[in-house]
C-alpha cells in the first residue's frame, strides 16, 4: 500500500485533535509541526517537527524532500505569517493545502465588546481609570501592557512570562484551555475584574471567557483577527478538514460523511 504523508501546521487544540483523528489510520502517515513557542507542549499522536522551516521557500523545500501529499494548516488565526507562508508553499510545490480556520466569535445579545484593531489599540481602549483587567492573549503580547501602568493585570498564559515583559502590578495564572464558563465566571469573581481582554480566536474552547463575561456585565476588548490568505474556503472545524483530508487521500468516507 502506498502510504499518504500529511503534514500538519499545529500549535493549536483543532492541530492535536486531527492528529488524534488520523492516527493509526492504515496508509496515513502524520506529522504535526510545532514551532517551538510552548516549552512543554501537550503530548501529539504520530511524529512531532518542532522548529520553524525558513519562511515559505523553506516550507516548500520540506514539501517536497518529505515527500509530503498533503499539507493541513491548523495554526492559530492570529498566526498570520506562517498560514501565509503555507499558501505560498503549497503553490510553488504542488502540495494540496486544506486550511482549518474556525469562524470568529459574533457579537449576541448582552455583549459589551469594544472592538480594537490590533494588541496597541485594545491598550488604548482599557482608558485611564485604574481597572482589574483579564489577560488571556499569550505571552508574547503581555509587554505593550506594560504602558497602562495604572491597570492590575490578572494575566493567563501556558508558559510563565518573561519579568521585563510583565506589567508592574500582574498576577500570572499558569494554566492551558479548554476554559468553561462556569470556571471562568468563579476566576473573574475571585480576582474582581473589570474588563477582559481577548483576541477573536473563534471556536469553543476558549469562549467561556467570552460568555462570563457577558453573564457579569463586563466590558470584553475583542482584538480582530489579521488579515488572512487561504486558497479557497477554509474547513469551518476538525469534521470539515477530516473530510477534505480523506477525500485528498482517497480514504472511504464514514457512514454519514
Ligand atoms: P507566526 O507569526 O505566523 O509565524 C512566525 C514564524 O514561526 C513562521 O514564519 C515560522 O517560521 C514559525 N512557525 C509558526 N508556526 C509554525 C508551525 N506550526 N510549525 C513550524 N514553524 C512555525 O506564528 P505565531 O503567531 O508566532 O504562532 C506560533 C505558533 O503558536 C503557531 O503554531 C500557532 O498555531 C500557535 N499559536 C499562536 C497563537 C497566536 O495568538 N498567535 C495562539 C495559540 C497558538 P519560518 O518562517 O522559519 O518557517
Amino acid at each position: 500500500m502506498v502510504t499518504c504523508n500529511i503534514l500538519i501546521l499545529g500549535g493549536t487544540a483543532d492541530a492535536r485533535q486531527l492528529a488524534e483523528q488520523l492516527a493509526g489510520m492504515p496508509g496515513l502517515s502524520t506529522t504535526v509541526s510545532l514551532a517551538g513557542r510552548t516549552a512543554r507542549p501537550r503530548q501529539l499522536p504520530g511524529q512531532v517537527r518542532v522548529g520553524g522551516f525558513g519562511g515559505a521557500e523553506g516550507l516548500a523545500r520540506y514539501l517536497i524532500e518529505h515527500r509530503i501529499d498533503i499539507l493541513v494548516d491548523a495554526t492559530h488565526p492570529f498566526a498570520a505569517r506562517i498560514s501565509t507562508h503555507a499558501v505560498a508553499a503549497a503553490e510553488r510545490s504542488g502540495v494540496p493545502l486544506v486550511t482549518l480556520a474556525r469562524p470568529q466569535w459574533e457579537r449576541v445579545a448582552g455583549d459589551r465588546w469594544l472592538d480594537a484593531r490590533d494588541v496597541a489599540h485594545a491598550v488604548s481602549l482599557l482608558g485611564c481609570e485604574p481597572a482589574t483587567v483579564f489577560l488571556a492573549i499569550g505571552r508574547q503580547e503581555v509587554a505593550p501592557f506594560t504602558a497602562y501602568a495604572q491597570h492590575r493585570y490578572i494575566v493567563r498564559s501556558v508558559d510563565p512570562v518573561p519579568a521585563d515583559g510583565l506589567p508592574s502590578d500582574a498576577t500570572v495564572i499558569l494554566d492551558r484551555g479548554p476554559f468553561d464558563m462556569e470556571a471562568e465566571k468563579h476566576l473573574f469573581e475571585t480576582h474582581g475584574v473589570d474588563i477582559v481582554v481577548s483576541k477573536n480566536s473563534g471556536g469553543p474552547a476558549t469562549y467561556g471567557k467570552i460568555a462570563a463575561a457577558r453573564t457579569l456585565q463586563l466590558p470584553v476588548v475583542m482584538i480582530a483577527r489579521p488579515p488572512h490568505i487561504s486558497l479557497g474556503e477554509p474547513a469551518v472545524d476538525v469534521v470539515a478538514a477530516m473530510l477534505r483530508i480523506r477525500h485528498l487521500a482517497g480514504l472511504p468516507m464514514e457512514r454519514g460523511e
